[in-house]
Formats: structure tokens, C-alpha cells, sequence
């Protein structure tokens, strides 16, 4: 609905040179970043990687030891939670079990003293959004999970705040209705057009609702971009192997040429091909990604014309439905991850156990990265 439209037409964060220090922790070290306007920006990392204290000084609840964040124009770096244009929305939800859905929208508005005409519009509103317009009058015990989640997100956003924070917002949700509220939410989102700002561990929940994405390790961020820029070109190691699953080949720049570079890789067993490795001088250590859907097999016999080809044997295979995972042992002792569509019936599939093969790839594939 349109009144959402114009909400957070300038809402905008800058974060600049953040640090929180707990004990011998750097939970956050030096962060800096910019969030624009409407976007669902978020916060990914593993287990204690410092997103949910980033997210924490984002609202206020956790006061830096040093740097700012300006929200819209204004430093909030020292301006308690309540005075900031900010909401958060806990992992827990935290509706009053005990009040309507209605009223639990309601509440905030009520406790600021909005005149009771605009106080049901605008629930009424917010909860055709979130499409539970049909169960205003029930209590949260009476609601599925999914729906308890919709509610949250209603009261949310019911004060038009420029920026809402989510906290592991669909955690307490089963893979299933999780993956579905994924695109709720981030369809809800677009239509306010506040901008969110989502702490996750799930990269694949971050890949599927993010416009960009901060990957965290150690409390600094390693790498920004859109969900496609950070899977097919991460920056380092780490980034490859978090998002997404990866080969990665350790060794050293042997040669570079106008159209490829070579990097000769003892874990590979071979030299390997890459389509440059501008910026490294030869004797470098570098590691070349590859994403097990970039791999081709092929029988040993019958050979595969791409540049890069590694003998080797099929270790095992697993069937998903609508592909198959291979791990091939490669000569060299290390196994390898290879996914293929299923085209046919699994019992048509090319490859079995222990056969010999060929993996292959081409030069584009390869990803550099820092080792
Ligand atoms: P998780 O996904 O497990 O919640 P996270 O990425 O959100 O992890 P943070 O909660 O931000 O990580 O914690 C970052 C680091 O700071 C961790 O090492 C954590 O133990 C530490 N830390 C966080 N809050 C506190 C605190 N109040 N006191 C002491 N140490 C803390």
C-alpha cells in the first residue's frame, strides 16, 4: 500500500571506525561502512564474528568504545536507544502473550498518545501488509510461528522507523517456513522501503533476501557486496569457503601470460590455469576457488578439452533430487566436490563409484584468491 512508499525516503547509515572492546575481545574492530537507503543490508558471519554487537551499537544498546554512526544526517554515536530513528526486532519476538494481535501493533502508538482514528488506520494497515488483517482479534499463543513473526514485524514498523534491525529474525522458524518467509520478508521490505539491517549466521539466507551483504570474521569485515559479487568473486579464502561451498587449491604464481596465468599447485597435482593473476609476481602464494558446479567429469577414457583436467577416482555419490554430488579422490590424495544437474533418471546417471574420471574446468572458472 502506498503510504509505505515515501517512509524512508532519507534514511541512510554511516559507520565509521567502530570499535567494542570487551576484555582481551575486539567483538567489533574498526568497522566501517556505509548502508544506503532501502536497502536489507546484511550482517553475515559465523559465531561470535561481532554482528550481533554491531547491530547492538546500531540500536544503542551497546555504547562504542570508539568511532561514529551517523543515522540520516545525525551522529546517534551517543544518543540513547529510544531518541534514535531506529527499531529492532528480537529473535524472540517478544509479543505480550496476554493482548490481541491488534493491540499488540498497537502498542507503541498508543503509549505515545496517537489519536485512536490514526492509531486503527495505521494497524490496519500494517497488518494488511504482513496479511493478517483476518486474525486481528487473536492472542499470540493462537498464532503459528510463522504468523507470531508477522506480528513482530508489524509492531515493527508500525512507527515508521527509518532503519529496523533484525536480530536472527526468521530463527525460530523451520527450514521450510523459513525459506518461504525469506521472500515475504524481503517483499515486505521493498514495499515500505525502510532500510533493514539483518544480523544472520545462514549464508544462504543472506544470499537469497540481502541487496548487499557485510561477511564478518574477527570482529572486521572481510568483504561488502551483492549476494552475486561476493560468490562469484570473494576476496580471499575465507570468503570463498563461507558462502557457498568451494575447492580450494593452494600454490604458488608460476607464470603470468597476456591471457592466463599459470600457478603450480602441489595439492592439485598439477599446474592449474587461471585467467589472470594481475597484481602477484611470480613465486606468490595464492589459492585458486572453484565451486563444485563449475566442474565438469569425464571418463578417464574418453578426456575433456578444457585447460584445466585432474585424474581421478569416484569416491562416493550422493543423489539430491535434483542433482548429484560426486566426491572424486584426485591423485594427488586430495578429494574433490563436484555437483551435476540431473538431467535424466539417477539410474541413468554417468558415474559411478570407484570409476575412473577426469575433472575439469576452464580458466574462468578458477578463482584467485589470498591463501
Ligand atoms: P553469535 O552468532 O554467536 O551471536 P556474533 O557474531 O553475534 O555471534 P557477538 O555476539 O557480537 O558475536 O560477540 C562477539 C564477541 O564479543 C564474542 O567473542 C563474544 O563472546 C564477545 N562478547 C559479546 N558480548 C559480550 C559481553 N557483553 N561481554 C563480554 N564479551 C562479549
Amino acid at each position: 500500500s502506498e503510504p509505505w512508499r515515501d517512509l524512508s525516503a532519507e534514511a541512510h547509515i554511516k559507520i565509521d571506525q567502530l570499535v567494542k572492546v570487551f576484555g582481551e575481545t575486539r567483538a567489533v574492530d574498526e568497522v566501517s561502512l556505509g548502508i544506503h537507503r532501502g536497502e536489507l543490508f546484511s550482517l553475515l558471519g559465523g559465531s561470535g564474528c561481532g554482528k550481533t554487537t554491531l547491530l547492538r551499537m546500531l540500536a544503542g544498546f551497546v555504547t562504542p568504545d570508539a568511532g561514529s554512526i551517523v543515522i540520516d544526517g545525525q551522529d546517534v554515536s551517543r544518543v540513547p536507544p529510544y531518541e534514535r530513528p531506529v527499531n529492532m526486532m528480537f529473535q524472540s519476538y517478544a509479543l505480550f502473550p496476554h493482548m490481541t494481535v491488534e493491540d499488540n501493533v498497537a502498542f507503541g502508538l498508543r503509549r505515545d498518545g496517537v489519536e485512536k482514528g490514526e492509531i486503527k488506520r495505521r494497524v490496519g494497515e500494517a497488518l494488511e501488509l504482513v496479511q493478517l488483517g483476518a486474525l486481528a482479534r487473536r492472542k499470540p499463543g493462537q498464532l503459528s510461528g510463522g504468523q507470531r513473526q508477522r506480528v513482530a514485524l508489524a509492531r515493527s514498523i508500525i512507527k515508521r522507523p527509518k532503519v529496523l534491525l533484525l536480530d536472527e529474525p526468521l530463527s525460530a522458524l523451520d527450514k521450510k517456513l523459513r525459506e518461504a518467509t525469506q521472500y515475504e520478508l524481503r517483499l515486505i521490505q521493498e514495499q515500505v522501503g525502510i532500510t533493514f539491517v539483518m544480523v544472520t549466521h545462514d549464508q544462504e539466507e543472506a544470499m537469497t533476501m540481502s541487496t548487499r551483504i557485510a561477511v564478518m570474521n574477527h570482529g572486521k569485515i572481510v568483504q561488502v557486496g551483492t549476494p552475486s559479487e561476493i560468490y562469484e568473486y570473494p576476496q580471499s579464502r575465507f570468503v570463498a569457503d563461507f558462502i557457498g561451498s568451494v575447492n580450494l587449491f593452494e600454490g604458488r604464481l608460476r607464470e603470468s601470460f597476456a591471457d592466463h596465468a599459470v600457478i603450480e599447485s602441489a595439492e592439485a597435482g598439477a599446474d592449474l590455469v587461471v585467467s589472470h593473476a594481475a597484481g602477484h609476481l611470480p613465486g606468490a602464494a595464492l589459492c585458486v576457488a572453484v565451486r563444485p558446479e563449475k566442474l565438469r567429469l569425464a571418463k578417464a577414457a574418453d578426456g575433456l578439452d578444457l585447460p584445466n583436467g585432474l585424474a581421478g577416482r569416484v569416491r562416493d555419490v550422493a543423489y539430491l533430487g535434483d542433482s548429484c554430488v560426486y566426491h572424486v579422490t584426485l591423485e594427488s590424495g586430495k578429494v574433490v566436490t563436484a555437483t551435476a544437474p540431473n538431467l535424466g533418471r539417477w539410474r541413468d546417471q554417468p558415474f559411478g563409484r570407484d570409476e575412473e574420471v577426469i575433472v575439469g574446468w576452464t580458466a574462468q572458472a578458477s578463482i584467485l584468491v589470498e591463501p
